[in-house]
């Protein structure tokens, strides 16, 4: 029997998602979520789309080890097991691959080391992905498991853009320089977006707008990425859900001198409870633009600092290719939100960019084109779709064509 199937697992620190695909058509055969692992409320929830069957349990699921064998037994109730002879591997979300990792790997034990001693610069994911990983291979393991990495799309960043201008001395030792991260969904949009185009990436240059609870863009030249916005962790760059994003440095020794505040409360304050939730109290954008359309001063000065931030990054990114063939926007916030996409353009018609009001109005779940035609960059909305790009990308080098 041909295996043509990938299992594709992301593994949080208390969740894990997972999405069994057919590789031969890309088609979905079942997805799901652990979710609140090591609790008592615990719930597992799985549709198979091959048996039009959705279910749900709730109740303690102990660990990691507990919820892949949940998952295990769930897939085998619908008769697409992990011990299926269709299955072809399994593939790994992995956050930080650090310079290490340029592309997809195939584990083994000298991976598994390296992605532990990466934990210091990833100390929220990497130990929960090799949790997953090694759940994963005690399960079954005989077959193929492949890590996809985070960062691996933007390790093509050229020096320039990726090193800090703090001490080279430093920096080295503590191994501090911008990794960016979304890249599996950066690299899957930017090559969609060549597709849209009907190009091949290589012929085009992109500006992509991951704008999801966490956002991030990234310039991408002739299907290489050439610049990120996010940094050594997902901090920096765009503003977020509650990220603040870009911040002079000095404002964390200020907190610490002046507010008396520590390590500890300075990073949950700028990763959890800052950016458009700092600003307005919600992250979430339709209720944001719903506050917005009331009269909401608080809610529409968040919109303007989310929208001015985006600004600069295209400005920049132009600068930073020279010549721009298309912005994509994706993830929840790019591929929803019809406002966010006319403020982030508008009044940027000197760069060539300008959106079509029912284009951009049009709700789709397909790429396509909201620039008006003829105009001399195309903007576009380009759904993401990570769990197919680690599902190719897995496929691809077990299948030894990648
Ligand atoms: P993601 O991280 O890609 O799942 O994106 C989640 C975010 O997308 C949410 O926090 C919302 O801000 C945003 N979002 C989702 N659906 C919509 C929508 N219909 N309109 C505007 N924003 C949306």
């Amino acid at each position: 029997m041909t295996k043509t199937r990938v299992l594709v697992l992301n593994s949080g620190s208390s969740s894990v998602k997972y999405q069994l695909l057919d590789m031969r058509d890309s088609s979905r055969l079942a997805v799901g979520l652990v979710e609140r692992i090591g609790e008592h409320t615990s719930r597992l929830s799985h549709t198979a789309f091959t048996a039009r069957q959705t279910r749900e349990q709730t109740g303690p699921i102990a660990d990691h080890e507990a919820a892949l064998k949940a998952v295990a037994e769930e897939l085998a109730r619908d008769g697409l097991g992990l011990d299926s002879p269709e299955l072809a591997a399994i593939g790994h979300r992995v956050v930080h691959g650090g310079r290490t990792f340029t592309e997809p790997t195939v584990i083994d034990d000298a991976v598994l080391d390296e992605i532990e001693r990466l934990i210091p610069v990833a100390p929220l994911h990497n130990p929960a992905n090799l949790t997953g990983i090694r759940t994963a291979m005690a399960l079954r393991p005989d077959l193929p498991q492949v890590a996809v990495f985070d960062t691996a799309f933007h390790t093509t960043m050229p020096e320039s853009a990726a090193r800090y201008a703090i001490d080279v001395r430093t920096a080295d030792r503590h191994r501090i320089r911008r990794y960016g991260f979304h890249g599996t969904s950066h690299a899957y949009v930017s090559r969609a977006t060549a597709k849209l185009l009907g190009k091949a990436p290589e012929d085009v240059n992109v500006i992509v707008l991951h704008l999801g609870n966490g956002a991030s863009a990234s310039a991408v030249r002739k299907g290489r990425c050439v610049e990120t916005s996010m940094g050594l962790t997902p901090l920096e760059g765009l503003v977020m859900g509650t990220r603040s994003g870009d911040l002079d440095p000095a404002v964390i020794f200020h907190l610490a001198r002046v507010g008396g505040m520590s390590v500890d409360e300075t990073d949950t304050l700028l990763n959890k409870e800052s950016g458009l939730v700092g600003l307005c109290g919600d992250n979430d954008m339709r209720e944001i633009r719903r506050r917005v359309d009331e009269g909401d001063e608080e809610a529409r000065l968040a919109f303007d600092i989310y929208v001015h931030r985006l600004k600069k990054y295209i400005g920049a990114y132009n600068a930073v290719l020279g010549r721009v063939d298309a912005i994509a926007f994706t993830a929840g916030v790019g591929e929803n939100s019809a406002p966010v996409r006319e403020a982030a353009v508008a009044g940027l018609e000197e760069l060539g960019l300008a959106v079509d009001g029912d284009l951009n109005a049009v709700r789709s779940g397909e790429p396509r084109l909201i620039s008006p035609p003829g105009t001399r960059v195309a903007v576009a909305v380009v759904p993401t779709d990570e769990e197919l790009e680690i599902a190719t990308q897995t496929y691809a080098l077990v299948a030894g064509t990648g």
